[in-house]
């Protein structure tokens, strides 16, 4: 989501005379769009402001003054401690602000010719606000596009600072989403990745005034011609709908893969949690969708160490693991963020109980996608190229499966030619991370 909303700030500064750079040296804004769902991503942005300090300071006085600002959840979260702690950021706005980038720059400008000290501070919640004066639309250079029609989050998990950040659930219009994938099909995009904290939760209105949900929307984006795949991304067991289950069935460009968190597979720690889903009832959502997609590959997220986890139940996570099977997935250590009520439980876990439980599952996830990644070489599978692979004649894209995979065309020619393609690609050989494979013949698309 970070990478749409930079996107998005790119396109609100281009009709300024902004465009992006590729170092900070030349830059005379710079945004860091900040994360704040872990510890570890909110300290980045601190030992980033010094670094950019630094280049700041070590620029020419003739040069017009370097603009700073923090963007995103952490500037959401911490706004007031950032202006405090770093002199050197001009200004800080939330994820709700970004379409004011402009005039923000433009008053920061002026306080700088005048010599005055700057100090922005735009954490409104105002989403519809943003979404509106967006709709001018996106540029698109890729053939696969993100495109949000989610913002925020009601559930509340208790490890989780995302409704505080993001805000309350929000979403987009139905014709807003078919309006914005008309409209970037008609730039050459051939996939969407539909966006959102909760994208499954997705219930817009109609023109109507009928509410949509996901399952509905996705058949609706189908039928645009020229429009070749969709994803979805991030979405919660709880609103895996019969009907959004079905069209893993019923809709051919909806891709073969889904991103489905569970965070533990102890019942006791899913309601410590607040998940309000049981281990039991992810399973049997993951085996209803593959008596519908049988090929379907699983991706998860998965928490250890949250308050209060014994062995016993961490190996429930790792029983949970063994029987899902999964594709690819992405673990962490828990991190107790302020203001949520898990970080205040008592029994916090060890740092090194942590680390080794989260050895001990990643040992397993890997082996998990090493072996799917395995079983794919031989395949022939239809393959968005989608950009261009450090070698020459190198093409990468993404299986149906999310799989990153490159192909060497070993030509520039015919790699230009396949450039923004769907092509049947044979799987020659698999790595932990990332298959290889060959053209074997271009898809009629
Ligand atoms: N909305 C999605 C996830 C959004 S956050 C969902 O409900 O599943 C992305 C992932 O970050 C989460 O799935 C979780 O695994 C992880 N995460 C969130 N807060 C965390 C914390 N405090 N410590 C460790 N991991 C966390
Ligand atoms: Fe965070 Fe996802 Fe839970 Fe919402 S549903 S609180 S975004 S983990």
């Amino acid at each position: 989501m970070n990478v749409y909303d930079t996107e998005r700030m790119l396109d609100v500064m281009a009709p300024h005379g902004y465009e992006m750079t590729e170092a900070p040296d030349d830059a005379d804004v710079v945004v860091l769009n900040t994360c704040h769902i872990r510890e570890k991503a909110a300290d980045k942005v601190y030992s980033d402001i010094g670094r950019i300090r630094q280049i700041k300071k070590a620029r020419p006085e003739t040069r017009e003054e370097m603009v700073v600002a923090v963007a995103g959840c952490v500037a959401q979260a911490e706004g007031d401690e950032i202006m405090r702690r770093a002199p050197v950021v001009d200004m800080v706005f939330g994820p709700q602000a970004y379409h004011r980038l402009p005039d923000m720059v433009k008053a920061a400008k002026q306080k700088h010719d005048k010599g005055e000290s700057v100090r922005l501070l735009d954490t409104d919640f105002a989403v519809d606000e943003k979404f509106e004066a967006l709709d001018a639309g996106p540029r698109q250079q890729s053939a696969a596009a993100f495109l949000t029609v989610q913002e925020g989050c009601d559930k509340f998990c208790s490890f989780c600072v995302v409704p505080y950040t993001r805000g309350a659930e929000y979403s987009r219009s139905v014709s807003k989403v078919l309006e914005e994938a008309e409209r970037l099909v008609a730039q050459g995009v051939v996939e969407v990745t539909l966006l959102g904290q909760n994208v499954n939760a997705y219930h817009g209105e109609t023109a109507t005034g009928e509410s949509w949900d996901l399952a509905r929307l996705i058949e609706a984006l189908a039928d645009i011609r020229g429009l070749e795949r969709i994803r979805y991304t991030t979405s919660h067991p709880r609103d895996m709908t019969d009907a959004l289950i079905n069209a893993h069935r019923d809709v051919d460009k909806l891709m073969p893969y889904l991103h489905l968190p569970v965070q533990a597979g102890s019942d006791r720690i899913l309601k410590e949690m607040n998940r309000h889903h049981t281990a039991a009832s992810y399973r049997d959502i993951i085996d209803r969708l593959r008596a519908v997609c049988p090929d379907i590959a699983i991706s998860g997220d998965f928490i250890v160490g949250f308050p209060g986890e014994s062995d016993a139940e961490f190996a429930e996570t790792l029983q949970l693991v063994r029987d899902v099977g999964y594709a690819q997935a992405y673990s962490f250590k828990y991190s107790p963020r302020p203001g949520t009520p898990a970080a205040t439980m008592a029994s916090q876990v060890d740092e090194e109980v942590k680390a080794a439980r989260l050895a001990l599952l990643q040992d397993e996830l890997n082996s998990q996608q090493l072996a799917f990644n395995t079983r794919t070489v031989g395949q022939v599978m239809a393959v968005l190229l989608e950009r261009y692979g450090k070698q020459p004649g190198q093409l990468v894209g993404r299986s149906p499966y999310m799989q990153a995979i490159h192909v060497d065309t070993e030509d520039a020619g015919l790699a230009q030619t396949y450039f923004g393609k769907i092509v049947n690609v044979e799987v020659t050989s698999a790595a932990p991370h990332s298959i290889k494979g060959r053209i074997v013949q271009s898809s009629n698309v």
